[in-house]
């Protein structure tokens, strides 16, 4: 949701029966194909460590390392590197709009099946249903309206998009996003969230250890959240309704509070960006997390999205004065801090205008993660946090059998992410 380049507008227009038409005779999953069994041989596949050599088997869309009794079609992958495939855990780019089928394209292209969507239209959901979570198509998991307070993020900005004509039913208060203001908002909306039937739940902290001094206050309009009081009641509810629950958060104070009320996934880290967007004036201690914190972090299993590609991005290409050195120190201690304490890290990249591919580059770039730390992060923890039933995310005895080809070592050099030969979902070949 900080993609400010990109205007919505010109999305809100999307006819979606037109969407559906188009992509009719697409083909859906084939039944008769995915039965099909496979031996795959001469590839090295990913073992979450190392490449291991040796065959492996679709089995009825299951991965196995049994040879069985009978095999449909021998496949030569010629000296491949098989991982499983990629994940996007934050992104808000599948909503009904003109060319989804070129955003769900590309997606494939960069080899990521599944996709975490944290705060949408719930009209998405429904409309988009006969385009995704299918065979041959990527697999999405959509909040639908999140939780923030009076004036929070995004507020403003479902605001705005009904300024600009946008439809009340997608971007209204109790569609877009919920306004829980006390514990009787939550109480009077908790149904109407869950009658849109979200796959998970988000809610917004954003400053929250000054809340009462930005709740409802114009001078901090879209840079406030929910009261983080109330987080721990609305943890409560989802789990009691079988929803995992994922925060946003923008300080340490509120990475705090989000592990505190017991959150399954943070979403962003601090450092996402500073206070109201000023690089000239920021307060690095503010948003440095504390050993004490990835600590507890990692024993609660919470997982944390990392989202820096956009900060990553505005440091290259700082204004003198501006305190970028710091900051990219201050993103390096974050990760270090949380990988060291052993927590579950997911790659997103909440750009509007991307995948993952630029989250996975951007924090290569910052040399925290080997590429093997790097792979496990973005194949295995990101997967499982989007499908966290699934058995998918590595390349296991019963697991589901999906992977990418790469022709080069993506461990001995990172790039290799990007040259996908083949690509497998649930046992049969993706046609690209
Ligand atoms: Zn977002």
């Amino acid at each position: 949701m900080h993609d400010a380049g990109v205007d919505r507008r010109s999305f809100l227009s999307a006819s979606v029966s037109l969407l559906l038409c188009g992509s009719a005779g697409a083909g859906g999953a084939n039944p008769v194909a995915a039965a099909k069994t496979y031996a795959f041989e001469k590839a090295a596949w990913f073992d979450g460590h190392a490449f291991r050599a040796g065959a492996f088997y679709s089995v009825g869309g299951v991965l196995t390392f049994d040879r069985p009794g009978k095999v449909d079609e021998f496949v030569d992958l010629r000296g491949g590197y098989v991982v499983p495939p990629f994940a996007e855990a934050h992104n808000h780019n599948i909503e009904p709009r003109p060319k989804l089928a070129e955003v769900i394209r590309r997606y494939l292209t960069d080899g990521i099946f599944y996709v975490k969507v944290p705060a949408n239209p719930p009209r998405a959901k429904v409309a988009l249903q006969d385009l995704i979570n299918k065979r041959d198509s990527i697999d999405v998991v959509f909040s639908n309206g999140c939780l923030t307070a009076t004036g929070g993020h995004p507020m403003p900005l479902g605001q705005r998009n009904l300024e600009r004509s946008g439809r009340a039913e997608d971007w209204a208060e109790g569609r877009f996003y919920f306004t829980i203001d006390g514990v009787e908002d939550l109480e009077r909306k908790w149904p109407q969230v869950l009658e849109s039937k979200p796959d998970f739940i988000k809610v917004l902290l954003q400053y929250s250890e000054e809340y009462g001094l930005r709740h409802a206050n114009p001078l901090f309009n879209d840079w406030s959240g929910l009261n983080p009081a109330i987080v721990p009641l609305v943890v409560e509810r989802a789990h009691a309704a079988g929803l995992r629950v994922s925060c946003h958060i923008e300080t340490a104070a509120d990475f705090h509070n989000a592990l505190v009320a017991g959150v399954d996934e943070i979403n962003h880290m601090p450092g996402l960006r500073p206070d109201r967007n000023d690089w000239v004036d920021v307060q690095i201690e503010r948003y440095r997390i504390s050993k004490a914190d990835a600590e507890l972090a990692a024993r609660s299993g919470t997982v944390v999205v990392t989202t820096f590609v956009t900060a990553i991005a505005r440091i290259d290409k700082a204004n003198a004065g501006e305190a970028f050195r710091e900051w990219r120190e201050l993103l390096i201690w974050n990760l270090r801090v949380l990988k060291e304490a052993g927590v579950a890290l997911a790659v997103g990249s909440d750009r509007y205008s991307d995948t993952a591919v630029a989250e996975a580059f951007a924090l290569h770039s910052l040399g925290v993660f080997s590429n093997s730390e790097l792979l496990r992060m973005w194949c295995d923890t990101s997967a499982r946090t989007i499908f966290p039933g699934r058995k998918i995310g590595a390349l296991r005895e019963g697991y589901e059998a999906s992977f990418l080809v790469l022709s080069g070592n993506p461990l001995s050099d990172f790039n290799a992410v990007r040259g996908i030969g083949r690509r497998f979902k649930q046992g049969q070949f993706i046609e690209m």
